[in-house]
């Protein structure tokens, strides 16, 4: 069709001038951080008719009924194109929600017109917005609006719910709670949870949709309901008339204020900034996503396949501040002190690949809609990021809405009546409205939890944070441990499988390729267990001034080998001498060996003694006993603090980068 358009303009049903916009002008050029499967996609587009990837703009006076075509495109594959029911569907925004709507009405064979004001900008906040989580969840609902799209997502997705995910302590690093998010996934026959560059993810529900439904620069200003049919009013004067208006504009959506009247988003308290950075962490195999929990700022870590880690920095404080000094400087001192796999993460990413912005949402309302218009995604119900759930329930409210349409179309048929358009979306709406008013809560409340977490008595006491060296658990982390490991389960449970049950169109069965280890329940519940899961070297890396070494040692493997610490070099151990000129070392102040899986350190009844911090928590190594090391334990030659090493484990060779004169060196 697009192609017919291109070449010949006076066939179409269009008044108006038009012409044709190729989607393939707004996908990304660079490598999609997920999967080779986007890189293929990307060279058979390529390699296909540019006609079809043409999307229609017009502009044209006074006002157009919206017609489609039968024409087919990639996706339509076996598919029958059902037969087109009268029922025109106009949607404001071309965004997740907006698109995998009119994926959803086309598929239930509605004629469908999406408006979008910048196609460019459907790829999301700039280019390394970055990923997003599509969760079992709406990765389910995908699967029953158009099993095809699904398939697609879920090739060029990479996969975490079958990995550990959870909550750690931001300092120590240290597990707080585990969450299993492939269990709920795979009792119920549902994929995987997913995480899919947004442009990639744009690009698959812009193909699927057809060039033909996409509206570019299309702002949608206003809309007028005659209760018979609805006018969309774009910004260039132009006007369409169709059944029902979708407003999936984003959180600042112009139909919602339009509907009823201007509301202030509520600012979550959060600044948040996001950056991608070429980074493989040493436990990749094992580890999905990490939340690593602070006192008024917390930290979000996520494999996103490719060799490349999307992370969040989420700090409290007023909107609209600007960074003078740089955004990576600003982290590096908002984030000092916390363990290794945070700053790694910041010290391995660009600074022109960091982007800030201010976290708004909006209150759920109890009206979605009036008459022949209603709201769909973050137009209606847009929410913190903490649950990764926005998109998602986008794309649940997307299936719902196409099937309630559907339904009263079927309804019309059988009774010879017409459509009833306006209670469909009220049913739509009643049927959406609780569930996200609960994930909006849940998200909302997860900030509160992630950023009040308390390691130790004294955190954010002011004049009594001189408790926090005595190291005494707050009880606040004792208890919400306590309430979030009964509640956890069953919030994920209902989260990600609590729609399933209510899918038509799709098989309930779990696909091969989303097994997920058979060690995962040994490493929910034994932490060694997942530590062995670490693969990378173990180095020693200098701390502070009087470092034992200018340079990374690497420990070996190899049980026979053993690291012989102290003041004079060792002969008996000609390479794996390790000498400390300090006053503080004894002759023969320690030993490091290998065995069964682990490092350990022993001390050999050194006059100062052996001490371990491990995140904060301080304790002397009992001379002659075997003392399990830890990634980024720091031990400590003697009493005064000054000679250390970090433990650090890493699957490339270090290279070291310094914060600032003396300060803590980072290898990356
Ligand atoms: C930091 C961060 C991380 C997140 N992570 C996740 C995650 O992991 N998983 C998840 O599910 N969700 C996540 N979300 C939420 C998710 O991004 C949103 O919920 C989702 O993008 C909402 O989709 P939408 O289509 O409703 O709105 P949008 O994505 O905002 O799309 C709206 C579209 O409408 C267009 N538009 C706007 N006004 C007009 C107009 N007047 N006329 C025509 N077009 C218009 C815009 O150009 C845009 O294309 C995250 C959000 C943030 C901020």
């Amino acid at each position: 069709m697009a192609t017919t358009l291109f070449r010949n303009p006076s066939a179409t049903v269009f008044t108006g001038t038009q012409f044709p916009v190729s989607i393939s002008k707004y996908v990304s050029k660079e490598s999609s951080p997920c999967l080779q499967c986007n890189h293929n996609l990307r060279n058979r587009a390529s390699k296909q008719n540019k006609g079809l990837l043409q999307v229609k703009a017009t502009v044209a006076d006074g006002t157009q009924s919206v017609s489609k075509t039968t024409e087919k495109n990639e996706f339509d594959g076996n598919q029958v194109e059902k037969k087109k029911k009268k029922l025109r569907i106009l949607v404001a925004g071309g965004g997740i929600g907006g698109l995998v709507f009119a994926l959803a009405a086309k598929r239930k064979g509605f004629d469908v017109v999406v408006f979008e004001k910048d196609l460019s900008a459907i790829r999301g906040e700039g280019q390394y917005r970055g990923p997003i989580q599509i969760q079992s969840n709406a990765l389910a609902a995908l699967e029953a609006i158009d099993m095809e799209v699904a398939e697609k997502v879920m090739e060029a997705g990479c996969i975490t719910g079958d990995r550990i995910n959870g909550l750690v302590d931001g300092v120590s690093g240290t597990w707080y709670i585990k969450f299993d998010t492939f269990t709920p996934a795979a009792e119920r026959g549902l994929p995987v949870t997913r995480v899919i560059s947004r442009m990639t993810l744009q690009e698959i529900l812009a193909r699927a949709v057809g060039e033909d439904v996409i509206f570019n620069e299309s702002n949608v200003v206003d809309f007028e309901d005659d209760g018979k049919k609805v006018t969309v009013v774009l910004e260039n004067g132009n006007r369409y008339e169709g059944d029902l208006l979708v407003g999936a504009d984003g959180i600042w959506s112009k139909v919602r204020t339009n509907l009823f009247g201007p509301t202030d988003a509520v600012y979550s308290g959060y600044t948040c900034y996001t950056g991608i950075a070429d980074f493989v962490p040493a436990d990749i195999e094992s580890v999905g996503y990490r939340v690593f929990l602070g006192h008024k700022q917390y930290f979000v870590s996520s494999d996103v396949g490719a060799g490349k880690m999307q992370w969040y920095a989420f700090h409290k404080e007023p909107p609209g501040g600007v960074d003078t000094n740089g955004k990576r400087e600003r982290l590096l001192e908002i984030f000092d002190g916390w363990c290794d796999n945070v700053i790694d993460l910041l010290v391995a990413t660009d600074e022109d690949a960091i982007l800030r912005r201010d976290i708004y949402d909006r209150t759920p309302s109890l009206t979605w809609g009036r008459g022949r218009v209603t709201l769909l995604g973050d137009s209606i119900h847009a929410m913190q990021p903490n649950m990764g759930q926005g998109g998602c329930m986008a794309i649940e409210d997307s299936y719902q809405l196409a099937l309630e349409l559907d339904k009263a179309w079927n309804e019309s048929v059988k009774s010879g009546t017409a459509v009833d358009v306006v209670s469909s979306l009220r049913s739509y709406e009643s049927a959406r409205k609780l569930r996200v008013a609960i994930i909006h809560g849940m998200a909302r409340m997860a900030a509160i939890m992630a950023s009040t977490y308390k390691a130790y008595l004294g955190v954010g006491l002011g004049p009594l944070s001189f408790l926090t060296k005595f190291r005494i658990p707050h009880p606040g982390r004792v208890g919400g441990r306590f309430f979030i490991d009964l509640a956890m389960p069953v919030m994920l449970s209902w989260v990600l499988g609590g729609n399933s049950s209510k899918l038509e169109g799709r098989s309930l069965n779990c696909r091969l390729s989303d097994k997920a280890s058979d060690q995962l329940r040994t490493w929910f519940e034994d932490n060694d267990a997942l530590e062995g899961t670490i693969i990378g070297d173990w180095y020693l890396l200098p701390v502070g001034n009087e470092a034992v070494t200018s340079q990374p040692i690497c420990l070996s493997r190899d049980e026979n080998r053993t690291f012989m610490i102290g003041s004079e070099k060792n002969d008996k151990f000609p390479e794996t001498s390790i000498v400390i000129p300090s006053k503080q070392a004894s002759k023969m102040h320690a030993q490091i060996s290998y065995k069964d899986g682990a490092f350990f350190i022993v001390d050999l009844q050194s006059e100062h003694g052996t001490f371990i911090d491990h995140g904060g928590r301080r304790s002397r190594v009992p001379p002659n006993v075997l003392t399990r090391l830890r990634p980024s334990d720091v031990i400590e030659f003697g009493s005064n603090h000054k000679v250390a090493v970090r433990v650090k484990v890493m699957r490339s060779h270090p290279k070291m980068v310094e914060k600032e004169a003396g300060g803590i060196l980072q290898a990356v």
